[in-house]
């Protein structure tokens, strides 16, 4: 525990009226607490003992929750995780904050092994330049792992921004040693995350990334990871990032790598710009806009949806020839997250479609939506519109097609119509 936690855990235990703050903190509290109380059943225990009775752990029948982040060996009962996750809702409330869960890979960073690095990256120097720790440039080395990190564009601007409105965790399925060393690199200062890094150790199920490990989160998080697949459990908290790709070896599939293009994200309107607007929209609706109900009983979730049915409010979509025909469309990715960005979706046209989403102008509806002035545009409209939270102008999102054989040339020229 660094010295600043300890002066906050202090003086949280001369003034008992006052709000613990941090996980930490209230998690301090509670092994103070518990000293007052009786085993079985036992709080919590820490180094293998209870914290109450001192009892082994292996010897008594105990299931809790690892907390190994906050404290080495640190686990909690369930009734005592959900109480501090009680106390620990009121307290962000009164501080109008709620909690923000990081990612790290391809989230806020991209990270490559040193003999990953292609030649066209060493020909441009990219290791030397790591070598300098210049923040300037935000590309590191990490000592000791041989490994090279590039920090997202704006990731700084966006860390102090959330901050005012969030309280922050980074959560990662890459080990602990990793994680606080990116955690150093993001927050040098130590003023963001703390202790609040959460790493694969700490996971209580096998690929998945739980919110049982962060108090209070169910209800109060918002989520940034560019990986869905791990959070099962908590899709409706959970905002989907484009994924990151700096390094070469990040990015094989995909042609030529932002670096070896000298090439970035833009810091004005990358995927951390523009998620820290969804975010601010979040917070306002959640603490100014839902004053109906009682700030108790107030969920993100709910907010989160809403905030995304504004994305497509007013389109009405038909997919032409886009999905399998075997397929029930409605079960089909592309049109649920249409859905959930606001679109209304349906199979047949009729004079109230806006949208003609094909993969190739040639198909009957396509040609319907330019004979009628309709948008037609190419599936990845949707995904962009996913990832942006905006509505992304269609004319950037042509379908194949138009532009060849003849008779088509007309067709381009109306399709953005
Ligand atoms: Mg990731
Ligand atoms: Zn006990």
């Amino acid at each position: 525990m660094c010295s600043h936690k300890r002066c906050r855990v202090e003086e949280q235990h001369q003034d008992q009226g006052t709000a613990t703050r941090s996980g930490e903190d209230a998690i301090a509290g509670s092994v103070k607490d518990a000293q007052i109380k009786t085993c079985p059943p036992h709080t919590g225990f820490i180094g293998g003992l209870c914290f109450t009775c001192g009892k082994n752990q292996d010897e008594e029948d105990f299931t809790g929750v690892p907390f190994g982040y906050i404290s080495e060996g640190l686990w909690l009962s369930t009734s005592e995780r959900d109480r501090l996750c009680g106390s620990e809702v009121k307290n962000l409330l009164r501080e109008r904050k709620l909690v923000l869960i990081l990612d790290l890979d391809h989230t806020l960073i991209n990270s490559t092994r040193l003999h990953d690095i292609s030649a066209a990256e060493m020909d441009l120097g990219i290791q030397s330049a790591a070598s300098k720790n210049d923040p300037n440039i935000s590309l590191f080395t990490l000592q000791g792992m041989h490994m090279l990190t590039k920090l997202r564009p704006f990731v700084r601007k966006f860390l102090e921004e959330a901050s005012n409105m969030f309280e922050m965790y980074i959560y990662t399925m890459g080990v602990k040693a990793y994680a606080i060393e990116i955690a150093k690199l993001l927050d040098p200062a130590n003023v963001y995350f703390d202790s609040k890094v959460i790493s694969n150790s700490d996971c209580t199920q096998q690929h998945q990334k739980g919110l049982d490990v962060v108090p209070g989160a169910d209800s109060l998080a918002v989520v940034l990871d560019d990986t869905e697949y791990v959070w099962q459990k908590h899709k409706e908290n959970l905002i989907l990032m484009e994924r990151y790709h700096y390094f070469a070896a990040s990015c094989r599939r995909s042609g030529q790598s932002l670096s070896e293009l000298m090439q970035d994200e833009r810091e004005s309107d990358g995927a951390l710009a523009t998620i820290l607007d969804v975010l601010k929209r979040i917070h306002t609706i959640f603490f100014d806009l839902g004053v109906e109900t009682a700030l108790s009983s107030r969920d993100v979730r709910p907010v989160i949806k809403r905030v995304r049915q504004e994305v497509l409010q007013g389109c009405k979509l038909v997919f032409s020839r886009v999905f399998p025909s075997d397929c029930r469309p409605q079960h089909q990715i592309m049109w649920k997250m249409a859905e959930q960005l606001g679109a209304v979706c349906c199979s047949e046209v009729d004079p109230s479609v806006t949208h003609v989403v094909a993969v190739h102008a040639g198909t009957e509806k396509a040609r319907w939506a330019v004979k009628h002035k309709k948008f037609l545009l190419h599936p990845r409209w949707i995904e962009a519109c996913n990832y942006r939270w905006h509505r992304q102008p269609e004319e950037d999102f042509p379908v194949p097609g138009l532009k060849e054989g003849k008779g088509k040339e007309k067709v381009a020229e109306n399709a953005h119509l």
